[in-house]
């Protein structure tokens, strides 16, 4: 298969190239003083970490034992005293100097690194989070969800693990070598190369093991997608698994997910303990080789081919430095791993960040109604000139300003197919779902869409919001295409109320004002001039909008009334409930234009009664859209649109449709249980559609065959 059993995070994450420098390059680049900083304060403290073992070395040859003379490196003789008493004193003051060196860096090392790590980690975080919020449905209908929370969870948390102590713990590593190695060779080389024997063969043994353990990370890697995968299904599916009684099932899958990642990850442990054990025994045969030709030598004089003299200050400086090399060494499997993972994820944040964001305001997109918004005209204006509207019996002939849009909707020839991959590939459609639609509805107008299952009614619906853009044709709002207005405009003067409306944890009242004055609270500004109004009069709207919701009678008999908490953590709303909210959400809003997807679920009677009207006074001023699933909603709309498999097949008053005696007729029929089900000349006809369009679609492909007729 070619690219498309992965899903479009998958091939963007693939094409990745060099993840981390391109971090550095987009991130770090901003933020670098603190990473010199960071590095300059580490550099400074392990240098003066290796002060102590120096100057005692010095220490024991000058003034204890009077074999050698008071020197150090790099520091010129002159400045240094020639008396003993003067000399230890120096000394003491070395070494402590050097400790508190050393715990002053250490500290300035801390602030800095940790303050690059952390800002380019919430660089990251939020960029990927403004990015998962500019990407159209066609991502999330894939269900990719998982992998954006683990984007912003685990891979940011990777990435300041990586930049902090990898990359910190690498330098230290360095200096610690290169500074080691350097007053080894300066003391004595020639026993530098007894010390220095084992770091050819620890390099060797770290690159042997790098490249052992590299595919294993690839392995440990790829089951962890499975094991997400395993967890956010049985997690989004729970009502599905409990009632077809799937838990074991389910079970099993985590657990042999969560096995495979057990067994992946205990395969680079045992390279792991294999790798720490053999750099300690290394770095220990360096430190015993040191031990026994060092004492050799001070016994004996020069082994073998040395010729230098070794004093013991000298040999105690060695000694004490070979033991520094230890615990940085050790650290090398760590920053491997952080290494590995790092990569991982900075391949998974580039690769969200590289998928194309295609529904976006053109550069030189008008704001919808902008005319009338123009000049001081803003969208709170609108809601306080018109306030009355909503419970208006909306009965004016002129129609109603909705922030200077009037909600003149045209559909002209649209066509659209959901894009299966257009992600990857945006001439890879799926089949046509909408074919040639075309219609238009009057400002005020209330249209009602009819049609079986799967017609396209909130395809057609779903494409007036811009949640995807049109394959064919063109959707216009007021003369304006959907396409060059701004996405912000167009969506504001949509309403829409779900069959399933969704509410967030807060309050009843932050759930009415959600979207039109999100954020009163904070006293900020909301991107728009809504916040501006004062939060009392918003309080008053958000009751008025309840209100004509139907909605403030149970709001108010709640224990914290407007305040009550709801969603995960508070209480629970009836289906009714809900849905009263979210048209009082939409009051508020004021659209010119609403969309309602009349639900299914029954309610009983009373509720109905109350949601109807408060519907009927939402839609009286405004364009309205339903997707209807009671005929007798139709009877109230101004027209219908029969849908049939993408296509409108009828159209007309509710009376003109029973007198055509076609398709609506039949499920009226059905619905008001005068036939039982569609007569088969629909059922045939429907199929006969599909074959005809298996038929073009073949022959536009110029791939005519006869399996595609059969
Ligand atoms: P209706 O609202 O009339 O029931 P829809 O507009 O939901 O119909 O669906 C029309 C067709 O589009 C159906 O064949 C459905 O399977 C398909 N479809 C709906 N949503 C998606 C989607 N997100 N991706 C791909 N196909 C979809």
């Amino acid at each position: 298969m070619s690219a498309d059993d992965r899903n479009a995070f998958e091939v963007y994450r693939d094409r990745v190239d060099r993840p981390l420098s391109r971090l550095f390059r987009e991130y770090g680049a901003s933020e670098a003083h603190w990473l010199v900083i960071g590095m300059v304060a580490n550099v400074i403290a392990r240098v003066a970490g290796l002060i102590p073992p120096v100057v005692l070395g010095v220490a024991i040859d000058a003034v204890f034992t009077g074999t050698g003379p008071y020197t150090l490196p790099i520091v010129p003789d002159a400045w240094l005293p020639t008396e003993g008493d003067a000399q230890f004193r120096l000394s003491v003051l070395l070494i402590f100097g050097s400790f508190i060196v050393t715990g002053v860096f250490t500290y300035i090392y801390g602030i800095a690194a940790n303050n690059f790590a952390h800002r380019v980690m919430h660089a990251v975080r939020t960029d990927s989070f403004d990015q998962m919020q500019r990407l159209d449905m066609t991502f999330f209908d894939d269900k990719q969800t998982g992998e954006v929370m683990s984007v912003l969870n685990n891979d940011a948390s990777n990435l300041e693990v990586f930049l902090d102590n990898a990359l910190q713990n690498s330098a230290r590593l360095g200096v610690m070598l290169v500074g080691i190695a350097g007053v080894l060779v300066y003391y004595n080389h020639e026993l530098a190369i007894v010390t220095l024997a084992a770091i050819p063969l620890m390099v060797l043994f770290t690159l042997w093991f790098m490249r052992a353990v590299e595919p294993r990370y690839v392995a440990q890697r790829s089951v962890v997608g499975d094991l997400n995968t395993a967890l956010e299904n049985a997690l989004s599916g729970v009502e599905l698994v409990k009632t077809s009684n799937t838990e074991s099932h389910e079970s099993e899958r985590v657990e042999d997910a969560s096995f495979s990642y057990f067994q992946r990850t205990m395969s680079i442990l045992r390279l792991n303990y294999v790798y720490r054990p053999g750099m300690e025994l290394l770095a220990g045969l360096a430190f015993a080789a040191t031990f026994a030709v060092g004492g050799f030598w001070l016994e004996n004089g020069p082994p073998g081919p040395f010729t230098t003299e070794l004093t013991v200050g000298t040999f105690v400086t060695f000694v004490l430095l070979t033991q520094q090399f230890v615990a940085p060494l050790a650290e090398v499997s760590n920053i491997i791993d952080q290494y590995e993972n790092a990569k991982a994820s900075c391949e998974r944040v580039f690769g969200l960040r590289d998928i194309p964001v295609r529904i976006e305001d053109d550069d030189d997109a008008i704001e919808l109604g902008g005319d009338a918004r123009g000049d001081g005209g803003t969208r709170d204006d609108r809601g306080t000139d018109d306030g009355g509207d909503a419970s208006g019996d909306g009965s004016g002939e002129t129609p109603a300003d909705h922030g200077g849009v009037v909600g003149a909707v045209e559909y002209d020839d649209v066509s659209f197919a959901y894009p299966e991959n257009a992600l990857v590939d945006p001439e890879d459609a799926d089949e046509e779902v909408l074919r040639d639609v075309s219609f238009a509805a009057d400002p005020g107008d209330t249209v009602a869409l009819v049609g079986p299952t799967g017609a396209g009614k909130s395809t057609l619906l779903k494409l007036l919001l811009r949640l995807y853009d049109v394959t064919d044709g063109a959707i216009s709002v007021d003369g304006h295409d959907v396409r060059d207005v701004t996405v912000e405009s167009l969506r504001s003067s949509v309403g829409y109320v779900a069959q399933d409306t969704t509410l967030f944890d807060g309050t009843i009242a932050e759930n009415i004002r959600y979207g039109r004055f999100t954020r009163i609270n904070e006293g900020g500004g909301d991107g728009g001039d809504d916040a501006r109004g004062d939060a009392e009069a918003i309080r008053e709207r958000v009751v008025e909008a309840a209100k004509a919701a139907e909605a403030h009678e149970f709001i108010s008999s709640l224990p914290n009334g407007y305040e009550t908490r709801i969603g995960e953590r508070g209480v629970k709303l009836s289906g009714g409930q809900r849905q009263r909210l979210a048209i009082a959400r939409v009051v508020l809003q004021d659209p010119a234009i609403l969309i309602l997807d009349e639900a299914t679920s029954a309610v009983d009677t009373e509720t109905e009664m109350l949601i109807q009207r408060s519907l009927d006074r939402l839609a009286a001023d405004r364009t309205t859209f339903v997707i209807a699933h009671r005929l007798s909603t139709v009877t109230d709309a101004d027209t219908a649109l029969v849908l049939e498999d993408g296509e409108v097949v009828e159209r007309g008053t509710h009376d003109d449709l029973l007198a055509e005696d076609g398709l609506y007729a039949k499920l009226w029929g059905v619905q008001a249980g005068e036939i039982d089900e569609l007569p088969e000349e629909f059922v045939e006809r429907a199929r006969e559609r599909h074959v005809d369009r298996a038929v073009e679609r073949a022959t536009t492909e110029s791939e005519v065959d006869s399996e595609t007729l059969d």
